[in-house]
This record gives C-alpha cells, sequence and structure tokens, in this order.
C-alpha cells in the first residue's frame, strides 16, 4: 500500500521557520494569537514566540499555532550579561512550564522597573518629563517594561521621528537614558534553558559589536556550557552578516537558527516569514529539536 509521508519528515534546511519575535507579552505591539495568525498567512511553517525572559505567552501561542495547523516550538530570548555586555540567547523547544526556567526569568524581570526609574531620571535631566509614566502607557506586562517601551513614548511625544533616532539619541551606552544593568549569567540562561529540555541559540551575534578576540569568547564558553545554536538569518542581520555567520556556525559546527526579530508591524524591517533562507551547507537548529515541536494533530 502506497504511503503518505507524515508531514513530521517534511521539515529540512529550506522549511520557512521563523524562530524569534515578540508579542505585547514583552516589548512587541501584537497579541501571541495575531501574531500565530501572521505568521500562518506569512506562510510560516514552524514558528517560535521569543519574548524577551518571559515565558507567560507560550500557551497562547502555542494554543493558537495548532489550531492553525502551524507547527510550534516554544521560546524565549534571554538578556544576559557577557564581558560588560548585553548578550541574548533564544531558548527553543523547552518545557513551558519548567519551574526553574520560570523562577530564573522572575529573577532576571526583577530588576527593570528600578532600572527604567533611573532612565526616566536621566532623560528628565534633559528636559524629557514623564518618560516613565509614558513609557508604561505601551507596557503590555509592566514586570516587563524596556527600552522599546521608552522609545515608544520618545516619538509618540514628538521627542524623534522614529525608534532608531530614540536609540541613536537617547537609549543608548553613554546617552541620558542609557542605564547599564546586571541581566543573567550566560551559564544561567543556558542551565534553565537544558534542564527544561530545550537548546539554546546565540541571537543576533552581529549585533554586539565584539571583537574576534571576545567573540570568540563568547561562543566557546557557549559551547563549554552545552550551547548548540546561533542565528544566521535574522531581521537584524544584513545580508553580508547573515553570510559571515554561515562561515561561523560552520567553523565552530553550530546548528543554525533563521528568525525575523519580528516587534511590530510598523517598526520591524522583517515581517514574519519573510526572510532568506539558510545556505543548503547549513545544519538548521529544528533538525536537532525535532522531537521537540509541537505538531498539528
Ligand atoms: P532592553 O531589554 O530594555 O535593554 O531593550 C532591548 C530592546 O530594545 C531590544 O530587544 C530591541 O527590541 C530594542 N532595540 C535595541 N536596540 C535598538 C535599536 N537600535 N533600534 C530599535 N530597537 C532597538
Ligand atoms: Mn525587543
Ligand atoms: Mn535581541
Ligand atoms: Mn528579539
Amino acid at each position: 500500500m502506497k504511503q503518505t509521508p507524515s508531514p513530521r519528515c517534511a521539515l529540512d534546511v529550506s522549511t520557512n521557520a521563523d524562530l524569534h519575535c515578540h508579542s505585547r507579552v514583552s516589548d512587541g505591539t501584537l497579541q501571541p494569537e495575531e501574531l500565530a495568525r501572521r505568521a500562518k498567512t506569512q506562510g510560516v511553517e514552524l514558528w517560535a514566540l521569543t519574548d524577551h525572559d518571559e515565558v507567560g505567552g507560550q500557551q497562547r501561542a502555542l494554543d493558537t499555532a495548532l489550531s492553525l495547523d502551524l507547527p510550534y516550538l516554544t521560546g524565549v530570548e534571554i538578556s544576559v550579561s557577557f564581558a560588560g555586555r548585553v548578550v541574548h540567547i533564544v531558548g527553543l523547544g523547552f518545557e513551558h512550564q519548567n519551574p526553574a526556567l520560570i523562577e530564573g526569568l522572575r529573577n532576571t524581570r526583577g530588576g527593570r522597573e528600578p532600572r527604567a526609574r533611573e532612565m526616566a531620571a536621566g532623560l528628565a535631566q534633559v528636559g524629557i518629563k514623564g518618560a516613565f509614566e509614558g513609557a508604561l502607557k505601551f507596557v503590555g506586562n509592566p514586570e516587563l517594561i524596556s527600552r522599546t517601551h521608552f522609545a515608544r513614548f520618545l516619538v509618540e511625544s514628538g521627542h524623534c521621528s522614529d525608534v532608531s533616532e530614540v536609540f541613536r539619541r537617547y537609549l543608548t551606552e553613554g546617552k541620558p537614558g542609557y542605564v547599564e544593568h546586571r541581566w543573567a549569567k550566560l551559564s544561567d540562561a543556558l542551565r534553565w534553558i537544558h534542564e527544561a529540555g530545550g537548546q539554546a541559540v546565540i541571537a543576533h551575534p552581529a549585533r554586539y559589536a565584539f571583537t574576534p578576540t571576545e567573540e570568540y569568547a563568547l561562543i566557546t564558553e557557549f559551547m563549554g556550557h552545552g550551547g548548540r545554536g546561533i542565528e544566521v538569518v535574522t531581521g537584524s542581520h544584513s545580508a553580508a552578516e547573515a553570510i559571515k555567520y554561515t562561515e561561523t556556525a560552520l567553523e565552530f559546527d553550530l546548528y543554525a537558527s533563521r528568525g525575523s526579530d519580528f516587534h511590530s508591524p510598523e517598526e520591524s524591517r522583517v515581517d514574519l516569514g519573510r526572510l532568506d533562507g539558510l545556505s543548503g551547507r547549513l545544519k538548521p537548529i529544528w533538525e536537532l529539536l525535532r522531537d521537540r515541536i509541537h505538531w498539528p494533530r
């Protein structure tokens, strides 16, 4: 008897996977359900919602994705302090009810409110009043007030014309609204992800402005803690950066990931599912996560 191939076998390097985006649960503007519908409409074939430091949107994303016949991987983007910089680690395919992961993320979020008050004080010194309250109006989850919410307030109040200008003028190192913060440790973030059954991925490696030596240290330390993935094609990389990190993934024998880093229809450069493909020379991270995918019935 002729067998129809199971859709579970259809994944390969050319799959339209989008494994990085944000909802209102962190600093995106759409709800998890709206993102699931948008991913489906845009042709995504394997999806993960990766809110910053929070898994509270996972069940909603999972339920909606499966109802739309869209395979789903759980996701999170964890803020980590490494060598005096902030590095983002994406976790994929973990058990989203894992208590140690939930508790670790809660502790990571804990510093955001005092940091936001300090950011507002810095902005007040250059004449921008009421930024804490202003940013809060854009926040879906008060524990996750972020620079993005300040940026939206500064655009709304006419101080800047778009969020990129806000980051450039006010929210990056050395600027009045920038406050240094200690996030999770790399080793903790990887332990939480691995103990919950998932895999870790270095998010948008080109964004850290590391020297080659610092980047080597990040990758080797990450791999030393069992990390196996790196983002190659992302909305946060140029085409040239994707080529560079294709070679990096091959050099270190890392699995490659792909994700738009979509936050908002108005602000994001790349929409869900509208990314270049991974090079056929790469091993996609979803190969490693095959058993962790939630498949529609
Ligand atoms: P936070 O976690 O509060 O430090 O905020 C970091 C978030 O700010 C990132 O997740 C991005 O969404 C956003 N972001 C960082 N740099 C920029 C930039 N140059 N332009 C626009 N958004 C940015
Ligand atoms: Mn963000
Ligand atoms: Mn990021
Ligand atoms: Mn992101």
